[in-house]
C-alpha cells in the first residue's frame, strides 16, 4: 500500500486541509503520516485516519525523514512557508534532501501537489510498488 506524508507551515494549514478535503476520495485507502498539528487538522477535517508524529520543530519532520531513508514513503506533501524563517530549517532541508537522495516524489507547493495527486489517482504511483516488491534486492 502506498505512503503518504502530509505536512504545513502554520500559515499553510489551511490549504492542506481545503486540498485533502478536495482530494479525499484518492488518499483514502492508503498510509497516511503526518506532522502532530497538520494531521490533527486533517483529521478534524475529514474521515481519513492518520499516523501523527511530533510536531515539525519538536523532531516530526526527522521522523517523516526516517521512513524516507528506509525507502517506506512514496509521497509527500510539504506546504512551506517561503516567506517565513522556521526554527526546524535544518530539519526541513534534510527531509527535502532525503526525498531527492532517495527519488521520492514531494511538493512544496499547491500547484505541484495539484499535479501529484492527480497522477496518484490515475495509478501512475504504480513504480513505487514495483520499488516495494523489488525491495529485498535493493538492500
Ligand atoms: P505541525 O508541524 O504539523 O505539528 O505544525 C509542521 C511544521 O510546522 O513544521
Amino acid at each position: 500500500m502506498l505512503n503518504i506524508a502530509f505536512i504545513a507551515h502554520d500559515r499553510k494549514k489551511e490549504d492542506i486541509v481545503n486540498f485533502v478535503v478536495a482530494y479525499e476520495q484518492v488518499f483514502q485507502g492508503k498510509n497516511l503520516y503526518s506532522t502532530g498539528t497538520t494531521g490533527q487538522r486533517i483529521m478534524e477535517a475529514t474521515n481519513l485516519k492518520i499516523h501523527r508524529f511530533l510536531s515539525g520543530p519538536l523532531g516530526g519532520d526527522q521522523q517523516i525523514g526516517a521512513l524516507i531513508a528506509q525507502n517506506e514513503m512514496d509521497l509527500v506533501i510539504f506546504l512551506r512557508d517561503p516567506l517565513m524563517a522556521q526554527p526546524h530549517e535544518p530539519d526541513i532541508t534534510a527531509l527535502l534532501r532525503l526525498c531527492d537522495v532517495h527519488g521520492i516524489p514531494v511538493a512544496t507547493n499547491m500547484a505541484t501537489a495539484e499535479i501529484l495527486v492527480r497522477a496518484l489517482d490515475r495509478g501512475d504511483f504504480a513504480w513505487r510498488e514495483l520499488v516495494e516488491l523489488l525491495k529485498p534486492e535493493l538492500k
